[in-house]
């Protein structure tokens, strides 16, 4: 895009000041709009702003001052620094400044207080992001090179003053685009009080992150609905009729709810399945880098628990174990998990309420106690090196399915009196061992997606993992127990043709982002071409990434619909799972582009203008 005749040209790296006070940051200038004529910029902590040209400056007519308390001669300052408990954690928190000085600015603090918070909250001078080790490593990598270039000074931390303008509130603070309706949480001037040194040491904490599922109010729907929806589910695939017809299910008397030795077998599984985890075998993983710049690392030897827990159910049913128990208590299986994963979420955001504020979700964060509760308040709760999330994510729940899945082909047997379970339930029983399998021979993989790098751990995510993947993903399997759907070889052909076409575009496009995420300048990726951002990482634009912007969403779905294939056409509630899907996967691709637009910015927009489709090229 050309810019008419203007002093600073897009790509600038120039002095803007921060609004409201004396303060001047390095900023890079995105545009400018003739008719308002403001400058857009933006901060190195993501932060756009509209400027006027005479908050903008080079940095050549700037004296820059290294960072330094001792210099400051403001005997405010020096009389806030004293009191902020938050002040010592500071250094560490480059979205802090912006986010508490636009809360500042949004409510209707009397303008003299206002004035102190936000020059209290200025104090905090912006430093870079901190730089992964990947995006260190990454100084190979020409096109990352090229954006640390382009970031001039970007690793001097160095804020320059002038004198002080007068003329605050003539400052344009654009909300970035991709907060829709999501409304800014204000904070009130007592809470911001409060809230100041909390929010100053973690930007983790931003009351402007936008709130998902319906905000506040959606929460308490989805609480309420999830376990609803379970319900419903589980008792219709029971009936002999599971057509929308005979909706709704007839409700079971109370006490078949409830089975105290399901409950037991449960927590048995569970505390089985720990053990395998804590055990020193496998590999021990680093996550992605967190806000801290702190790495966790993960064991992962889930290949080694799924492989350990065929043979113990094996030699189970070797040994004479019914394992069709699993089929014959359904009901009460779930109900036991459901209650597990209220326990758990429970217990997860009592200790979240104790958890240093780097350490929570900036998407768990919202200060609404269901809301928080519900979408998972810290990040990464963890009871020593035992990491809860990734265990929950990964493991009793994943094997599980396969276990119950394994359990209904039993069950498939004993019911119609077969040798051998039907083509179609080998055909779902493989397809679904399949992905976990290398879910969880990939599981390092997991390390770089959305649930582990971004969402908190909570109700959402652990009743998802403990109640809705082991029981609503197993419906096919169970819905085949008792309705059989015969199949030809030519039609298994087909399905597994399917199966296998979308399980190559799942796991290749997997492993493309995978392995450039852990080492951008990886020499069997250095044909594809990338986007930089001004965060450091940069953005693959061509190869998978460049077909459609989610290009393993798109395998993803192809495997789902071979899923749903082998059990026909007679019922909707087999199909269940690929509605659910496309559903979950539209909403997760929206939730992602609105993340990363927050973070990369007009970078993102170079990447979706030139991957134009999101899942399925030239669809959608
Ligand atoms: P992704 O693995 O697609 O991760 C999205 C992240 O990838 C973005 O936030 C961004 O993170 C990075 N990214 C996006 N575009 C690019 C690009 N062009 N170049 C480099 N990095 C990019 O999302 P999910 O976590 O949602 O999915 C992971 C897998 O799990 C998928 O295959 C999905 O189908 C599957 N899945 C399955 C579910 C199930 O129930 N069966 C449920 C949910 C997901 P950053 O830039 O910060 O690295």
């Amino acid at each position: 895009m050309k810019m008419p005749a203007v002093r600073y040209q897009r790509g600038d790296m120039v002095m803007g000041r921060w609004p409201g006070s004396s303060l001047y940051y390095e900023v890079k200038v995105l545009g400018f709009d003739a008719k308002s004529s403001l400058y857009t910029v933006i901060y190195k902590d993501g932060t756009e702003l509209e400027l006027r040209e005479q908050d903008i400056m080079r940095a050549s007519g700037f004296t820059i001052r290294p960072r330094s308390r001792s210099r400051s001669r403001s005997p405010g300052r020096r009389r806030s620094r004293s009191r902020s408990p938050a002040r010592t954690t500071r250094r560490s928190s480059s979205r802090t400044a912006p986010a508490v000085a636009a809360a500042a600015i949004t409510d209707g603090t009397p303008s003299s207080r206002r004035d102190t918070r936000l020059k209290d909250s200025l104090e905090v001078r912006l430093s870079p992001l901190p730089q992964t080790k990947a995006a260190e490593n990454n100084s190979n990598n020409k096109h990352e090179k090229k954006e640390e270039n382009n970031t001039v000074n970007e690793k001097s931390e160095a804020t320059v003053e002038a004198e002080p303008d007068r003329s605050q509130g003539r400052y344009n603070l654009r909300r970035r685009k991709d907060d829709g309706d999501a409304k800014p949480v204000e904070a009130k001037p007592e809470q911001l009080e409060e809230k100041d040194a909390k929010l100053a040491a973690a930007p983790a904490a931003s009351p402007t992150t936008p709130l998902d599922f319906g905000g506040k109010i959606g929460a308490y729907f989805w609480l309420l609905f999830l376990p609803a929806w379970v319900l419903f589910l589980v008792l219709q695939v029971n009936q002999e009729d599971p057509s929308l017809t005979t909706f709704p299910p007839p409700l079971p008397p109370l006490e078949a709810f409830w089975d105290a030795q399901a409950l037991g077998f449960v927590i048995l599984w569970i505390l089985f399945q720990v053990l395998l985890y804590v055990l020193p075998v496998g590999k021990l993983s680093e996550g992605m880098p967190l806000r801290s710049g702190e790495r966790l690392k993960y064991r992962t030897n889930g290949f080694f628990a799924i492989t350990v827990s065929s043979l113990a159910a094996a030699a189970a049913v070797h040994q004479g174990v019914d394992l069709t128990y699993i089929h014959s208590h359904f009901l009460q299986l779930t109900v036991a998990c459901f209650l597990i994963s209220v326990l758990l979420s429970v217990y997860l955001y009592v200790r979240s309420q104790y958890a240093a504020t780097e350490q929570l979700a900036l998407g768990g964060s919202s200060g609404n106690v269901v809301y928080d509760f519900f979408k998972g308040h810290e990040l990464n709760p963890r009871i020593k090196e035992f990491d809860l999330k990734f265990f929950c994510e990964m493991r009793p729940g994943l094997i599980g399915w396969c276990l119950i899945n394994f359990a209904m082909a039993l069950a498939e047997m004993k019911v119609q009196r077969l040798d051998a379970p039907s083509y179609s339930m080998i055909l779902v029983n493989l397809f679904q061992l399949l992905y976990v399998v290398d879910g969880l021979w990939n599981e390092e993989a997991i390390l770089t997606t959305m649930d582990l790098m971004h969402d908190g751990f909570g109700f959402m995510l652990a009743f998802g993992d403990l109640v809705w993947v082991p029981f609503t993903y197993t419906l096919q399997a169970y819905y085949l127990v008792s309705h059989p759907n015969p199949l030809s070889l030519p039609a298994v052909a087909a399905i597994v043709t399917l199966k296998l076409v979308g399980f190559y575009i799942f796991r290749k496009s997997n492993s493309e982002k995978n392995a450039f995420r852990r080492n951008p300048s990886d020499p069997n990726l250095s044909h594809l071409q990338t986007i930089p951002t001004a965060t450091g990482k940069s953005l693959l634009v061509s190869g998978w990434w460049g077909v459609v912007r989610h290009p393993n969403y798109l395998g993803d779905l192809l495997m789902a619909l071979a899923w749903s294939l082998p059990c026909g056409f007679s019922h909707l509630l087999p199909w269940y799972y690929m509605i659910y899907f496309i559903i979950l996967l539209v909403h997760r691709d929206a939730r992602d582009m609105s993340e990363c637009r927050r973070k990369y910015g007009s970078a993102w927009e170079e990447y979706c203008r030139t991957v134009r489709y999101r899942i399925i090229p030239r669809v959608y």
